[in-house]
């Protein structure tokens, strides 16, 4: 068997990045709010609008920022209840927690989507803004979520830090609820090391968010699209200073139109990846929602009929071979597992996401991965399979 890919080193920055760099380091000017207009910031937030179809963008330091900058844009009072998923990455409570609300977690079940049932009881204790997050892009019911927050007028908030390009009804993830974040940290579809962005078809909730992303004075002027909502926030709000460098953002313009070629070759690979382990019946893929096309750069899959032990003997046995397998719930202090998120306080039982977590396995598949390299990887998740259980019975040959 070959050696596995390394599954942690990044797609070079595009050529077009260098040379603007060099321009920008000739110029020393890095501040979004120096130069009187097209700034690099600026032009990526109004690519940015138009590439994913909204009226405006935000750029900011991170998702994390966005998401915080999105609550304190709905402008929810102190101790305001938000619902958000059991099965997230910490930046998500955390930015809750941030926004001086509290974070009330709701199931999801083993296919990583929001749990209705348990959502929709959620919703009616209280609940003043809903997160969802689209995990790994494993896209919930978004016609179900927004049907059941418009009729409460409760206003939802898509994560979509890890969903760039994933589409909904052929609408893009994150344009659905009534603000979108994502994230351009080095992980994600997009690469600038750090960065997000917040979209919103909304220009008072846009308007707050750029004055508190740190749009001091006058500099929301160089928000123009903006111009009319400025009026009545002049020194009404905090200044958070969130705003993203123009080193950042030469370096993700030139990514934008990579997008669609990054969307399309992650899809084929992941179901490559997925039909192959899907040869093991220990080992299922959730299936996409009926409306959902996904963008994924790494594939999910859980281990079916495995005890603990197994689950274990299997991760290990993979990484003997040299593919990390992270199973959520059973990686030690995994950011993905709600009772790692001790800064709670009290933490909820959430019995199905847990049972989910327990088996639920996680694989870097970057999308410049080569089929060879595909087969690597499958070739070993299988084998480490059939290490823990034994060889299936052929029955009846
Ligand atoms: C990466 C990620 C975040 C945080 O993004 P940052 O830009 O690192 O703050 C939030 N939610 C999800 C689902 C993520 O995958």
């Amino acid at each position: 068997m070959s050696v596995a890919p390394d599954v942690h080193q990044a797609e070079p920055i595009p050529e077009a990045a260098r040379v603007a760099i060099e321009e920008l380091l000739q110029s020393g000017d890095l501040f979004r709010y120096t130069a009187p207009e097209n700034a690099p910031v600026s032009l990526l937030e109004a690519e940015f609008a138009e590439m994913i179809g909204s009226r405006y963008a935000l750029a900011v330091s991170s998702c994390s920022a966005a998401l915080f900058l999105s609550l304190k844009a709905l402008g929810l009072p102190r101790d305001a209840r938000v619902l958000i998923p059991g099965f997230t990455f910490a930046a998500v409570p955390s930015s809750v927690v941030h926004a001086d609300c509290v974070p009330v977690l709701c199931e999801v079940g083993e296919n990583y989507r929001v749990d209705l049932e348990d959502f929709e009881a959620k919703l009616d204790e209280g609940i003043s803004a809903v997160i969802i997050s689209h995990m790994r892009g494993h896209t919930s019911d978004m016609d179900a979520i927004m049907a059941l927050c418009d009729a409460r007028d409760i206003p939802v908030v898509e994560d979509a830090a890890h969903s760039l390009g994933t589409t909904w009804a052929g609408r893009n993830i994150g344009t659905i609820g009534r603000i979108g974040c994502f994230s351009f940290q080095s992980y994600k579809m997009i690469n600038a090391g750090e960065g997000g962005i917040l979209i919103t078809d909304d220009a008072q909730l846009a308007a707050r968010a750029v004055i508190m992303s740190g749009a001091y004075e006058h500099n929301w002027k160089k928000h123009p699209v903006l111009a009319d909502a400025f009026g009545k926030w002049q020194n009404q709000l905090p200044l958070y200073n969130l705003r993203m460098s123009n080193l950042s953002a030469v370096v993700i313009r030139p990514q934008l139109p990579e997008l669609n070629r990054r969307v399309r070759d992650g899809l084929v690979n992941h179901d490559y990846v997925a039909a192959r382990l899907e040869s093991s019946p220990y080992i299922r893929v959730p299936a996409p929602l009926d409306p959902e096309r996904r963008a994924p750069d790494s594939i999910q899959f859980n281990l079916i009929d495995l005890d603990d032990e197994e689950i274990r003997c299997f991760a290990d046995a993979a990484k003997r071979r040299g593919v990390s397998v992270q199973v959520f719930g059973q990686s030690q202090d995994n950011a993905r597992a709600f009772w790692n998120w001790q800064f709670l306080g009290e933490i909820p039982e959430l019995p199905k996401t847990r049972a989910m977590l327990m088996r639920a396995c996680d694989v870097r598949l970057p999308v410049r991965l080569k089929r060879e390299e595909l087969d690597v990887i499958a070739d070993i998740l299988l084998a480490s399979v059939t290490e823990v259980t034994g060889p299936v019975r052929a029955y009846g040959t």
